[in-house]
């Protein structure tokens, strides 16, 4: 998981979410296990960047069947003490002044969700949860999740505060939120396959289908356009193809039909096609008499 959060505001909301909601720090060294190596040196480095010296260790978790896990700690007695009090860590409140812009709420989001969440296998069921330790933070984390358009739902399992949300698009929204894309890409991937195998929505998939052969249609003629406006100019073309081919570079995206209106006299779809394929032969000519487009850097 590549770490998003550049303003060194948003790491230390980060790094407030993961301190302030520990079971056990700065009581203990450790402040929190997983699983995930990554993760755990995303938080490391980021508590690194205050001046903390952080300690990973690599333990196999016997209740785990034995599957590695890997624990974040602060063993230096004196950097846990000068992080309490600036963070002011404790069973308090939370410190809005850690929390104030949207961008560190949604980093410190991130942060609860990589040391204290959890998602179970979407394929099975949409599940995400956070572990919110008291009533009181459960409460403040709701309250700070909802300014962020996310609406947990509030649950009590064995002695702790369970924040969680089981609607997919929540979940996505969530995981958009606090920058978790790739995971949250592949839990759309998954469920755009359940609605295909379900028969519902065909059509969006189709389209979809259908715009990713526009755009690589387009790309190759975007490329032969550069070639020409780079070798030869573009106004070696023919003075039909020369408007055409400015604005096939200016929207890659579009549809043949969008080109053809906004051309200064509209013509055919297949008239726009036709226009394309033309500039592409000119393209494939020049190449084929030995010229080349100068090297970019
Ligand atoms: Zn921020």
């Amino acid at each position: 998981m590549k770490n998003p959060l550049r303003e060194f505001h948003c790491r230390g909301a980060l790094v407030y979410a993961v301190l302030k909601l520990s079971k056990s720090f700065p009581q203990e060294p450790t402040i929190f296990t997983t699983e995930n190596r990554e993760l755990a040196e995303e938080v490391a480095t980021m508590l690194a960047e205050l001046g903390a010296i952080v300690d990973i260790r690599r333990d196999l978790h016997r209740l785990k069947g034995d599957t590695e896990v890997y624990s974040v700690a602060i063993e230096h007695e004196n950097t846990r003490q000068l992080l309490q009090e600036y963070y002011h860590l404790g069973r308090s409140p939370l410190t809005k002044d850690f929390v104030e812009r949207s961008c560190c709420k949604a980093a410190f989001l991130r942060g609860l969700f990589l040391a204290y969440g959890s998602m179970t296998n979407p394929e099975k069921e949409y599940h995400l949860e956070i572990n919110a330790l008291t009533p009181m933070f459960a409460e403040e984390i709701h309250a700070l999740a909802v300014q962020c358009g996310i609406r947990f739902k509030m649950a009590r399992r064995k002695g702790c505060e369970i924040l969680y949300i089981k609607e997919s698009e929540q979940i996505e929204d969530f995981l958009t939120l606090i920058g978790a894309s790739t995971s949250s890409m592949k839990l759309m991937e998954i469920k755009v396959m359940k609605t295909v195998r379900n028969h519902v929505n065909r059509t969006t998939n189709c389209e979809t289908a259908n715009l990713g052969k526009t755009i690589s249609a387009a790309s190759a003629q975007v490329q032969d356009i550069r070639f020409i406006e780079q070798t030869v100019g573009l106004s070696y073309l023919d003075e039909d193809l020369q408007e055409l081919a400015k604005l096939r570079l200016e929207n890659e995206a579009m549809s043949l039909r969008e080109l053809a209106a906004m051309l200064s006299t509209p013509i055919s779809r297949s008239g726009v096609n036709h226009r394309l394929k033309r500039i592409s032969e000119t393209a494939e000519k020049l190449r084929e008499q030995g010229v080349t487009a100068p090297e970019t850097e």
